[in-house]
């Protein structure tokens, strides 16, 4: 089964990825994780996104696209794939139901963490002053709430026209939340 943890930053998508990680075998494919990586390598690649992460911009398309494509042959033999924070545009989400399908693949589920952008703002105003993350900063974070607004949220319509979508309360705390996302995807099976 290969699943989407949508939703905008800071609603709780990598902690409820990890949490299906440990559970089901599957693998959690998250493009922040990936470019943070370049970045900590010092790569070609860190150089170029360092900038446009730290300001809260998107990252293009062609670039996180091709981090995605060079996951997928790995997924073959686990429980499936958890997209975590991919895809963030319409192009990112037509690129990887193409990707998808041909490797005989789909996506099965979208699941829909929805949080308000007031719990949003104070939860990661908490997340900066513990953990110091550059955009996690007020300005950034702002700029971040801008881009899911603008290019995320649309395809919220894209998967629901394709029946996929799960919207699950993602202000409950983790627990909850974590029982509501097994229970969608018991119904899902
Ligand atoms: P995240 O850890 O998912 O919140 O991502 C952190 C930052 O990495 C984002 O604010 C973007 O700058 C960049 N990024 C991660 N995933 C994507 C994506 N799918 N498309 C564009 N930029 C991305």
């Amino acid at each position: 089964m290969n699943l989407i943890l949508f939703g905008p930053p800071a609603a709780g998508k990598g902690t409820q990825a990890q949490r299906l990680v440990s559970g089901r075998g599957m693998v959690q494919l998250s493009t922040g994780d990936m470019l943070r990586a370049a970045i900590a390598s010092g790569s070609d690649l860190g150089r170029k996104v360092e900038g446009i992460m730290q300001s809260g911009g998107l990252v293009s398309d062609e670039i996180v696209i091709a981090l995605i494509q060079e996951r997928l042959p790995g997924l073959e033999g686990t429980g499936g794939a958890i997209f975590d924070g991919f895809p963030r545009t319409l192009a990112q989400a037509e690129a990887l139901d193409a990707m998808l399908a041909s490797a005989g693949q789909k996506i099965d589920v979208v699941i829909r963490l929805v949080v308000d952008d007031a719990a949003l703002t104070q939860r990661v105003e908490g997340r900066f002053r513990e953990l110091g993350r550059p955009d996690d900063n007020p300005e950034s974070f702002s700029r971040r709430l801008d881009a899911y607004n603008r290019d995320t949220a649309p395809l919220i319509p894209y998967y629901q026209a394709q029946g996929k979508l799960v919207e699950v309360d993602g202000m409950a705390d983790i627990d909850a939340v974590s029982g509501l996302i097994a229970g969608a995807l018991s119904r899902d099976l």
